[in-house]
């Protein structure tokens, strides 16, 4: 069993008392009391503690030193006089393998605080003796510049440690690759191991401790808690990414961009694996610009099938990337990907083939169609599409296709002539884009988007009310186009639900399951009201913390 572990620090008593039950009540299954952000509450209140909460979930106890994140400027001998007059409270105590290394002192103060035996007084004023004897050690090392060099050795030293009987190696992640070192060595440590990775590109090994066995994961107990960077909030652990369920079967799918923070790809896509009964968990997976970063992050995740990756959606800046990759891999791509050069979706069939696949331009293709009143309505209808980048051209294909008669305007003008000279439709100028007298308007450009949420690309009075506007940005949900849409009496399409329906099609590709876009925006709006309810900050843990 994976504990999930929420380190509990405050300035009173009260305050830890309450936060350690709204931990329990969150779902940790383990307490971790950080002795070094304890200010102003005496060793006495805290002895009170067993009580609260020690008593109802094991606790770990943690002074860390300030080389390995610690906020105490303590001298070691007082940190160790600390774990040993608090010993009692413990089920187990965590020392860093610098600290026992630095002599026999540190070694004897570590052993009495695992043996000592203590009067203990609850609350009522009962004296009781207890714990005497029943700690175990924790050996930790924390590296928050990045990989120590000495990760496997420092492994082997820890084991040899006497009374080690878990070990705990954190860095901070260079690359999402990191990850897949930490699972190695919770796979090959001799004894219980946590291995994280901090910061946002350490987020799969808080996700996918359980999957390969570690002792435990850490969570923060609210979001602006975090004792380390990446760390996300319990709740977010055990809801968004279903935490509880995690195995050691469970696949593994994800989607690789940069950003990817804030995708709502985990929020629906584990909303929809929960709902068919599927052991698989979406997560972000931030692999940054180039092809190169790309195809490392490919090449060590396909070297390690017992990752058990099953299925990728490729975002911004990728999908190019995913197309040249396939290619080069032998992978296949299908027809549509190929001609539209990008590549949304990878499937892995048994076997290990795999195949590029893009579902944005079904998306918009469908959404225009459905609204028209079928496919058979989509043909011939004049649509003008805004922008000439990835989402542009996923969208100029899929309407040529339909047989809409397709005008591409851009800012970069020779982007658009390029791009309607590829696809065989029509360019027009950027300027003279509110002049064209046409059914659909399709924004495939970045403008509305948040922080720039009051630009629109076409200006209001261009808008006529028996237009379809469609508008790619979904973050917002109500750009400034669809709010100007909406006031000229415009038929609307909103980001999020050309989102759902591929998103959708990505999920009806990767399990074979039928499930609708109808299904997909439901799960969709559900995400985005607890978006709202519960705003995510712009990193996971943004910076905050200093080490797990
Ligand atoms: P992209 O490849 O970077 O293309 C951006 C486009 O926006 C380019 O044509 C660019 O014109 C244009 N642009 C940027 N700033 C502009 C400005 N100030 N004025 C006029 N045009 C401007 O991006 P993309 O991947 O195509 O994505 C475009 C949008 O679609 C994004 O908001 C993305 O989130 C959204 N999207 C949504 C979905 C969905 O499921 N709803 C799917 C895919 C994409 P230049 O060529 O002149 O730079």
């Amino acid at each position: 069993m994976t504990h999930l572990v929420v380190p509990i620090f405050g300035d009173s008593i009260v305050s830890i008392r309450e936060d350690m039950a709204s931990a329990i009540e969150t779902g940790a299954d383990m307490i971790e009391l950080r002795l070094d952000m304890i200010h102003d509450v005496s060793d006495d209140e805290l002895r009170t503690l067993t009580d609260a909460a020690a008593g109802r979930v094991p606790m770990i106890l943690t002074c860390r030193s300030p080389e390995e994140g610690g906020e105490t400027h303590a001298p070691d001998g007082e940190r160790l006089d600390r774990l040993d007059r608090l010993g009692p409270l413990a089920d187990y105590i965590d020392i860093e393998l610098t600290t026992l290394e630095r002599g026999d002192a540190a070694r004897a103060a570590v052993r009495s605080a695992l043996c000592r035996a203590d009067v203990i007084t609850q609350s009522g004023g009962r004296e009781v003796i207890e714990r005497g004897e029943s700690r175990s050690l924790i050996v930790s090392r924390h590296d928050h510049r990045g990989r120590p060099a000495s990760l496997q050795s420092d492994l082997l030293r820890m084991t040899g440690v006497e009374r080690c009987s878990v070990v705990k190696l954190a860095w901070r992640a260079r690359t999402v690759r990191d990850n897949f070192e930490a699972f190695e060595l919770i796979r090959i440590s001799p004894v219980p191991c946590v291995a994280i990775c901090m910061g946002e590109e350490g987020l799969l090994s808080r996700v996918l401790a359980p999957k390969f066995g570690a002792f435990a994961t850490f969570a923060s107990l609210r979001r602006g808690d975090e004792t380390a960077p990446g760390q996300i909030p319990a709740s977010e652990l055990t809801e968004r990414f279903r935490w509880k369920f995690v195995d050691s079967t469970t696949r593994v799918f994800g989607v690789i961009g940069d950003p990817v923070a804030h995708s709502l790809g985990p929020d629906v896509h584990n909303a929809a694996f929960e709902k068919h009964g599927i052991n698989a968990v979406y997560v972000p997976l931030r692999v940054i610009a180039g092809y190169e970063p790309f195809k490392a992050f490919m090449v060590e995740a396909l070297a390690r099938p017992w990752l058990d990756f099953s299925g990728f959606s490729v975002t911004s800046p990728h999908k190019e990337n995913a197309v040249r990759f396939l290619t080069e891999q032998g992978g296949e791509i299908d027809p549509v990907a190929a001609r539209i050069g990008a590549v949304n979706t990878i499937l892995f069939h048994k076997g290990g083939r795999m195949v590029g696949a893009n579902t944005d331009a079904s998306a918009i293709v469908d959404a225009l169609s459905d609204a028209l009143g079928g496919p058979k309505r989509a043909a011939g209808r004049s649509v003008l599409i805004l922008g000439a980048g990835g989402a542009a051209r996923a969208a100029a294909f899929g309407l040529v296709a339909a047989g809409c008669n397709v005008t591409i305007a851009n800012r970069t003008d020779e982007r658009a002539v390029a791009l309607s000279a590829d696809l065989g439709c029509r360019a027009c100028k950027w300027e003279d884009r509110s002049t064209f007298p046409v059914d659909c308007i399709v924004n495939c450009t970045t403008v509305g988007m948040s922080p720039n949420d009051g630009e629109s690309p076409m200006p209001p009075d261009a808008l006529r009310s028996d237009q379809l506007i469609l508008e790619s940005v979904y973050n917002p949900r109500k750009t400034r186009l669809l709010a100007d849409a909406h006031q000229s009496g415009c038929q609307t399409i909103d980001g999020l639900t050309l989102f759902a329906r591929q998103a959708a099609a990505q999920f009806r590709l990767w399990t074979g399951r039928d499930s609708t876009a109808a299904d997909f925006g439901r799960l969709v709006d559900a995400a985005v009201h607890r978006r709202e309810a519960a705003p995510m900050a712009c990193q996971p843990g943004g910076e905050a913390g200093r080490g797990d």
